[in-house]
This record gives C-alpha cells, sequence and structure tokens, in this order.
C-alpha cells in the first residue's frame, strides 16, 4: 500500500516506521526542516507508563479554578473567545469523575504497556542512541496530604499491575540521594517506579526518520501541507507546499495514495476539521528549560516529578532538563511573553532550590546558556490520544496523545500500523474509539 503519514513528530515517525516493517510504500511529509521540531523536540523525556494518570479527575476543576490566577499555576485555563476551547473544557469537565478516571487509567495502561514493549522492540533492532536512563520515575512530595493522596494513587496503579512503589523521604533519598540537601528540609516521602525509563525524544525521533529513510521513505521536509482533498466520502489527494521555498496554496502539489495518516499533533485538529471529522483536539502550551550540568556528581540519574511545582526533571546526557506547566490558550507558542517568561523563570528557580550549584542556570544576560523551549501538547479530554480509522475513506490518524506522547510514541505508531494493514486489534483493553 502506498501510505502518506502528515506530521515527522514522534507519532508520525514511530508510525512510517511500522508501516516500512510491514512493506507498505511510505512518504512522510513535515513544513519542518527536520523531524521531531515541533512538540517532541524539548519534552520533559520521561518514559512514564507507570505514571500516567489523566488530569481530569474528581478533584480538578476546583484545582484549576483555584491556579486560574497564578502566573506559575501548574495548569492555567485562560479564557478565549474560541467555542473550541469552551467546548473541550466541558468535555474536560465531563471527565471530572471516578468512573471516567478509572476508565481512562486502564486504557492509558494498556497503551503504556504496550508501548514499551513496542519502544524496547524499535530500539533493540535500530540500536538509536538518545541519553537512555533506564533508572526509574521518583515522584516528591513537599505535603503531607499531597503524600497520602499519591498512597491511594500507588494502590489504584497496583490494581493495573503495575509496581509503583510509596517510599518514606529516607528511602526515596537512598535511590536518589542529588535531592539529599532540599529532600532533608522539604521532601516527606515519595513514589518510585523502577521499571520507567526516560531519554531524549527529539535525538530518537531524528534518528528514527533516518532509520525510515534508508529503509526506503520519501521523506518531504519543509513541505506545509494546505489541506486534503475529499470525493465521494474518500480522500482524493493531500495538497502540500512545492518545496520550492513558496509556503503558497497556488504552488502546491497534489499527493495521491491508499491511505493518509494525520500525525500532525495538536494542529490534527483543525486539519481534520477541514474535511469533517472533529475531534476534541487542543493545543496545551508547556514549556521546558535545559541546562549544562556543572556538577556532574551531584546531579540526579533518576528523572523525577516534583509534586508542588507539577515539573519534571530529567538527566540528559550532560544537560539537565526541567519541564511542565499546561496553558490552555490557543495556538500561541511565543516565548516572549511576560506570563511566558515567568513560568521559565519558575522552572529555573526550582532546579536551584532543589540542587543548588548542579547547573549552570544563569540567565544569558548573565553569562549563561539556558535553553527555553515551549511545545503545544495535543490534549484530549480524556488524556487518551485517537488511533484509527475516520470516517472518511483511506483517512486515518495518529493524535491527540497529550502528555503522554514520548510515552505511547512507540506503540501508537505500531498499533497504527497494524490496524492499516489489516491486523486484528492491537492492544487489548484499549478503544480504538469512532471517530466521527
Ligand atoms: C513541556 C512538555 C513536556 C512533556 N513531557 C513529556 C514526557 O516527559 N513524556 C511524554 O511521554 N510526553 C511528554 N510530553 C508530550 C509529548 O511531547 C507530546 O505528546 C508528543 O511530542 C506529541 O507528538 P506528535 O508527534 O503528536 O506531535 P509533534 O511532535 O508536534 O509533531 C507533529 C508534526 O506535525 C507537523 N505539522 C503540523 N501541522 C502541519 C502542516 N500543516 N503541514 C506539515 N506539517 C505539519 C509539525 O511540524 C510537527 O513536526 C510533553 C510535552 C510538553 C509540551
Amino acid at each position: 500500500m502506498r501510505v502518506i503519514v502528515l506530521g515527522a513528530g514522534i507519532i508520525g515517525v514511530s508510525t512510517a516506521w511500522h508501516l516500512l516493517e510491514r512493506g507498505h510504500e511510505v512518504t512522510l511529509v513535515d513544513r519542518q526542516s527536520d523531524a521531531a521540531l515541533e512538540t517532541s523536540f524539548g519534552n520533559a523525556g520521561q518514559i512514564s507508563v507507570s505514571y500516567c494518570e489523566p488530569w481530569a479527575c474528581k478533584g480538578a476543576p476546583l484545582q484549576i479554578l483555584k491556579w486560574m490566577f497564578r502566573k506559575d499555576a501548574p495548569l492555567l485555563f485562560r479564557p478565549q473567545s474560541d467555542w473550541q476551547q469552551w467546548r473541550w473544557g466541558l468535555a474536560f469537565l465531563g471527565q471530572c469523575n471516578n468512573a471516567a478516571f478509572e476508565r481512562n487509567v486502564a486504557q492509558l495502561v494498556a497503551l503504556g504497556a504496550y508501548s514499551h514493549q513496542a519502544l524496547r522492540g524499535l530500539v533493540s533492532i535500530t540500536g538509536i542512541e538518545y541519553d537512555r536512563l533506564e533508572r526509574g520515575i521518583a515522584h516528591y512530595f513537599t505535603s503531607q496530604k499531597s503524600l497520602d493522596e499519591a498512597a491511594h494513587a500507588a494502590e489504584l496503579m497496583r490494581t493495573h499491575g503495575l509496581q509503583r512503589q510509596v517510599l518514606s523521604r529516607d528511602e526515596l533519598l537512598a535511590i536518589e540521594p542529588a535531592f539529599r540537601g532540599f529532600g532533608e528540609r522539604h521532601i516527606v516521602g515519595g513514589t518510585y517506579t523502577a521499571s520507567d525509563e526516560s531519554g531524549d525524544a527529539r535525538r530518537f525521533t531524528q534518528a528514527l526518520a533516518r532509520h525510515c529513510a534508508r529503509l526506503g521513505a520519501r521523506m518531504l521536509f519543509g513541505r506545509t501541507v494546505h489541506g486534503i482533498e475529499v470525493a465521494g466520502a474518500e480522500v482524493q489527494a493531500v495538497h502540500v507546499s512545492a518545496g520550492n521555498g513558496e509556503d503558497s496554496a497556488s504552488n502546491d502539489v497534489a499527493l495521491k495514495a491508499d491511505a493518509v495518516v494525520v500525525a500532525c499533533g495538536a494542529y490534527s485538529a483543525p486539519l481534520l476539521r477541514s474535511v469533517g471529522v472533529d475531534l476534541p483536539i487542543y493545543p496545551g502550551k508547556g514549556y521546558s528549560a535545559t541546562f549544562d550540568i556543572l556538577r556532574p556528581e551531584a546531579a540526579p540519574w533518576i528523572s523525577t516529578i516534583d509534586d508542588e511545582m507539577q515539573c519534571a526533571m530529567t538527566r540528559l546526557g550532560n544537560k539537565l532538563r526541567v519541564a511542565g506547566t499546561i496553558e490552555l490558550a490557543g495556538f500561541d507558542t511565543s516565548l516572549d511573553t511576560p506570563l511566558a517568561r515567568a513560568r521559565c523563570e519558575m522552572l529555573a528557580r526550582r532546579v536551584e532550590q532543589v540542587l543548588p550549584g548542579v547547573c549552570d542556570t544563569r540567565s544569558q544576560a548573565q553569562g549563561g546558556q539556558p535553553h527555553y523551549w515551549t511545545g503545544l501538547r495535543p490534549a484530549t479530554p480524556t488524556n487518551i490520544p485517537f488511533i484509527g480509522r475516520t470516517r472518511v475513506g483511506k483517512l486515518w490518524v495518529n493524535a491527540g496523545h497529550g502528555t503522554l506522547g514520548w510515552t505511547h510514541g512507540a506503540g501508537s505508531g505500531k498499533a497504527l500500523a497494524a490496524l492499516i494493514s489489516g491486523e486484528r486489534q492491537p492492544i487489548g483493553g484499549f478503544g480504538f474509539c469512532g471517530m466521527t
């Protein structure tokens, strides 16, 4: 089959790879000059199969309301005059109850387990290096109340077969001594999952894209998708910029195939809506800061989640990345607004608080080399992605991976490639939702 994959983030590239493995002829299209230059570029790097709870839970609405006026709030809803945002918000509220939470967790666990297997398989075949650390993920708490709630969550995860241990402060600091100074004063305890891991999503995705090219994929970088042409209820062509520097619709080329996969991250929603496929995917802006490690012996090896600031910290080679927060405010990727600056500064401040002197957190004005970045999570109200066939003939989707696209990337690509190839339902317990 000839398949066009739109979008070369972790999801599109993984889909392309698994299609090639099954013998399909693949064309991969992206508007950027390489793979993983948008949301898959600077994420927190966590393969967090065991920490997969969605944001939507019983306590979320009140918490979000409390956070609404705090610039450094972990989740910030900034109301816009955008019907899609309000619709998404209402659907999110509909998921904020115990029954939906447990149902969503079950599906995310199933996809996570399948995806971890797929990632291991992919790494063993390709040998890709991406600053991988198989040291687990630890979640530390500075409030006893939050730790007690985390113990309940750990119990729930154990019912799904995930080994999330609850640790005292001393046990936690024995596993990751880098936090000792801060921990002895502030940490009350934590949870730990030994089987989780971390690594650089950008390095991985770009390397996998090279493997796709080697397997014969046609790589169309620097090419913007302007539209999908549908007639007779099926896709006729994809209209893509010609790639000669002129990004205008009048200059487009039409690509034809037996199947088209939309894997454009948060931008999948408007593209699909243009052909009548309406999916609740909304951009959730997040930030990361990457710092040079000055004292490698004092830097953490285990990837962590800081409960108080709701950010994650991961060692990637000789750098430390801290990432987090979510802002629901449309397709805005600016880093130079007062709000964006406040959020980036919060990340740098937190690194200095928990690991004083370990990284070079100085601003550029002070002579430092911090790398600040922002990306749009393709968020769904459930945090469950859409993987499967749409009601338009020949049109498939792999999008909406929200906070877990790196964790679920390898498996989502494999699952969709299996479905396109007519293999039976690839993931037990995961619902391939009907898409209208
Ligand atoms: C701050 C932050 C931290 C995160 N941390 C983690 C983590 O620790 N673990 C985890 O599992 N996940 C994490 N995530 C989530 C994860 O990064 C995303 O879910 C994932 O990168 C989404 O991948 P994608 O391929 O769907 O989207 P993208 O990477 O955005 O890829 C979509 C591609 O489509 C292309 N595209 C879009 N529109 C068009 C068009 N019209 N024409 C041509 N090309 C187009 C874009 O150029 C882009 O390359 C984090 C996200 C953020 C923001």
